[in-house]
């Protein structure tokens, strides 16, 4: 069977982060990817608190320059799902298709998805209208009216950008203040394209072949209104990725994996980067700062098994 030294899940900024300095530290390195490198970060139209690009740079631009720059130093990329993860004796027993391969070391980056409402409507119109992805869609609603549901900073940053393609973009939100950072707040504000609607909830979507519309619910009054609306966009926070965990390691409610800021976790050798570990600050600079320190703890732990 094909051993690596390590074994990176995930080609987020975490995971790329990770197989770059995986590279760099001459590890015998694998990187799985099933999709495209970059992961929501590659999703997210432009970035602006990535250190080092003052006027800002394009999500998928940024996760393709992290990709090529783990690439120049030597860090093999698999375009591949993996299928299982076991532990063993002798390390990681990693399954993807038909292949298998045995990894001293994993570090799992796996990242977050979005999370579902689970209304009435939303999935039944989802790719007809109901979208989790404002760059990957945004540009299908030229003119039309939009409600983005949501109040954090994915909600209110995707909201401004469905602004260039809008002619109005509703922020649904359930309390009476945004959740998202304040500069996002006051550029939402002063937007004359985007209306907030306060203290409210997405009841149900509604439509023939495509979204006409959805219902919305005052959470005070518990009044009823219908938004005509040609898309709804959802932004509630994400989950984690942990399938791969199963009962492996201790996760919170929404499946995140508890470990340490040193991103070790109670399995020797595994270690869990970016989004998919608990935290307080989902970014891409965190989850870069993630995947270099996880590789100097696998380092240790491979120095401490020779
Ligand atoms: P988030 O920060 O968890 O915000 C989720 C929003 O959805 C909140 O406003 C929340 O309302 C609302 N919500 C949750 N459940 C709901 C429900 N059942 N019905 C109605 N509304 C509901 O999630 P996020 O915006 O996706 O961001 C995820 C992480 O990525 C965060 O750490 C965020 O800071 C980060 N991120 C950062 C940037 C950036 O720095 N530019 C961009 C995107 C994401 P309440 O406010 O009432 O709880």
């Amino acid at each position: 069977m094909n051993i690596k030294e390590l074994a990176i899940i995930g080609g987020g900024p975490a995971g790329l982060t990770a197989g770059l300095y995986a590279a760099r530290a001459a590890l015998d390195t694998v990187l799985f990817e099933r999709g495209m490198p970059g992961g929501q970060a590659a999703a997210t139209e432009r970035i602006e608190n990535y250190p080092g690009f003052p006027e800002g740079i394009d999500g998928p631009e940024l996760s393709m320059k992290m990709s090529d720059q783990a690439q120049r130093f030597g860090c093999e990329f698999i375009y591949s799902g993996v299928d299982s993860l076991e532990r063993d004796e002798k390390g990681f027993k990693i399954t993807y298709g038909d292949e298998e391969l045995l990894a001293k070391t994993v570090i799992l980056a796996t990242g977050a998805k979005p999370k579902f409402l689970g209304v009435k409507g939303e999935k039944e119109f989802h790719g007809r209208g109901v979208s989790y992805c404002a760059t990957c869609d945004g540009a299908f609603f030229r003119d039309g009216t939009l409600a983005v549901i949501g109040g954090g900073d994915a909600a209110v940053e995707e909201a401004m950008f469905l602004t260039k393609f809008a002619a109005k973009v509703y922020i649904v939100h359930r309390r009476g203040e945004l959740r998202a950072t304040k500069v996002l707040q006051q550029r939402a504000f002063d937007n004359p394209k985007i209306e907030p609607v306060w203290h409210s909830v997405l009841e149900e979507v509604k439509g023939d072949q495509k979204v006409e519309g959805v219902i919305v619910k005052d959470v005070r009054s518990e009044e009823k209104q219908e938004l005509k609306v040609d898309g709804v966009f959802i932004y509630v926070g994400t989950e984690a990725n942990s399938d791969l965990l199963q009962n492996m390691v201790e996760l919170d409610q929404s499946g995140y994996v508890i470990a340490q800021e040193d991103t070790a976790t109670g399995i020797p050798g595994l270690f869990v980067v970016g989004d998919l570990r608990k935290k307080e600050l989902r970014q891409v600079v965190t989850a870069a700062a993630d995947g270099a320190v996880a590789v100097t703890q696998a380092e240790k732990y491979l120095s401490a098994l020779k």
